[in-house]
């Protein structure tokens, strides 16, 4: 049996030549950025990689790593072992429920482009598997891939054929199931945890990392927005059918296939009320920018259970150049969070985090400052999918950051100050709204 390495072991960097093979280069240790700090990945840093999660190497950048004799860091843009190979950095997009550490380490190369929409997790190797810079926040196995067999989903997708044939919001799901391998949209058909309710074509913000729709041509969006708006019908025909066949059932508006969903609320406030007038089990959420609180109010007044804000930042710069809002105001946001709150609904930051800005003291005070004033009920921790030095430029210009404190400890300080507040990665159902975090 090998023995397990020390913690304080550094990790085998884990780079990748020009065909996309990954491999580890003897000599040299892993290493993770925030901003514009560095460090060696060790085993204490860094979790077994979680099952799910995707390995990627990144084009026209090179991989910073540690160099174990000359005890420095070195960027290599060739193997040193095979001089003339190009080599390229590797990253984790991690598995949902996991918060990144550390950033894969690298630098541009002349002429890069930006990175596709993922988030980019350092990793490593410990002499038995890769390692990545994580954080465990939600152990709930709702987007755990081994529970979504494909036969399984297509199974469900014949069945939801027969059940609601001419339901086009059935149909849009499909897509997004079969194509885009949505875990929401997977669960809708397989009769688990939370459906999705997408309803709206439109957003008033224009966030960088928006997934469903990128104007300036340098990003791929990853999945196109829904092409109509359901009739209060659909809307409820899909909610319906998950609640009365799923235990503890969520269904939610607000999803990365459509804009904001207050920009549809002609459709979801009749919705919300068919729902309501069949069943009061299942929980009815909305993830949104909250750009609207008068709407939102009147949605929460409708029956919506539980909220969830998209926030990058609880500063108004930051914010604004993350969301690039249309139409709507930093300050409405946190009208409508308040607007929740003062109606006792169940409300959860969908914290969009990158380390080197999250965990930086700016952010971090302001944070704490903000949940001291605020009791919001959770903070859900999500991987910011963007290029993070990109990212790190742009916050960067619009407020100089300090040294970051790493993501750990940020969550530590987090719990310590604010024990009540329950930390996750998926929207709970009302049943579980009492449970002590
Ligand atoms: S709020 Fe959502 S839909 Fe709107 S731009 Fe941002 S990510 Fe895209």
């Amino acid at each position: 049996m090998p023995r397990r390495p020390k913690p304080s072991a550094p990790l085998t960097a884990v780079v990748a030549n020009s065909a996309g093979e990954i491999f580890e280069l003897e000599g040299f240790a892993a290493a993770g950025m925030a901003g514009t700090d560095r460090a060696v990945l060790t085993q204490a840093d860094a979790l077994k990689i979680p099952h799910g999660s995707e390995l990627m190497f990144l084009p026209d950048r090179s991989p910073v790593l540690y160099n174990l004799d000359a005890q420095r860091f070195e960027t290599l843009s060739e193997n040193p072992y095979a001089p003339g190979e190009p080599l390229f950095p590797v990253a984790a997009f991690n598995s949902p429920g996991y918060v990144i550490t550390r950033v894969s380490a690298y630098e541009e190369d002349p002429g890069a482009g930006f990175l596709p929409l993922f988030s980019y997790g350092a990793a490593g190797w410990d002499g038995q598997g890769f390692r990545t810079a994580v954080v465990r926040v939600d152990p709930e196995p709702r987007q755990d891939l081994r529970r979504m067999p494909r036969n399984k989903v297509i199974a469900g997708v014949e069945r939801m054929r027969k059940a609601l044939p001419d339901n086009r919001l059935r149909g849009h799901l499909e897509k997004c199931a079969l194509e885009y391998g949505c875990p929401a949209a997977k669960n809708f058909f397989l009769g688990r945890y939370e459906a999705p309710l997408p309803t709206a074509q439109r957003c008033n913000a224009a966030c960088l990392g928006c997934l469903s729709l990128q104007t300036g041509g340098d990003i791929p969006h990853s999945q196109d927005r829904i092409a109509f708006t359901p009739t209060p019908e659909e809307i409820a025909g899909i909610a319906l059918t998950h609640i009365r066949r799923v235990d503890r059932a969520v269904v939610s508006f607000g999803q990365g296939c459509e804009g904001d969903p207050l920009l549809a609320a002609d459709a979801i406030e009749p919705g919300i009320r068919l729902i309501r007038e069949e069943t009061e089990a299942g929980t009815i959420n909305m993830n949104t920018n909250g750009g609207r609180p008068e709407i939102l109010a009147r949605l929460l007044d409708a029956g919506l259970d539980s909220v969830r804000i998209s926030l990058n930042s609880i500063r108004k710069s930051p914010y604004e150049a993350y969301f690039r809002p249309k139409g709507y105001t930093f300050d409405q946001v946190i009208e409508s969070i308040d607007a929740a709150l003062s109606r006792g609904k169940w409300v959860s930051l969908n914290y969009l985090n990158c380390p080197g800005f999250t965990d930086s003291p700016e952010e971090a005070d302001a944070l704490e400052a903000f949940l001291r004033q605020r009791p919001v009920s959770m903070i859900q921790w999500r991987n910011l999918n963007f290029d993070p030095l990109r990212y790190w430029n742009i916050m960067g210009r619009v407020s100089p950051l300090g040294p970051p404190a790493g993501m750990k400890r940020l969550i530590g300080r987090i719990r310590r100050s604010f024990p009540g507040l329950r930390h996750g990665y998926f929207n709970p159902p009302k049943e579980r709204f009492a449970e002590s975090p």
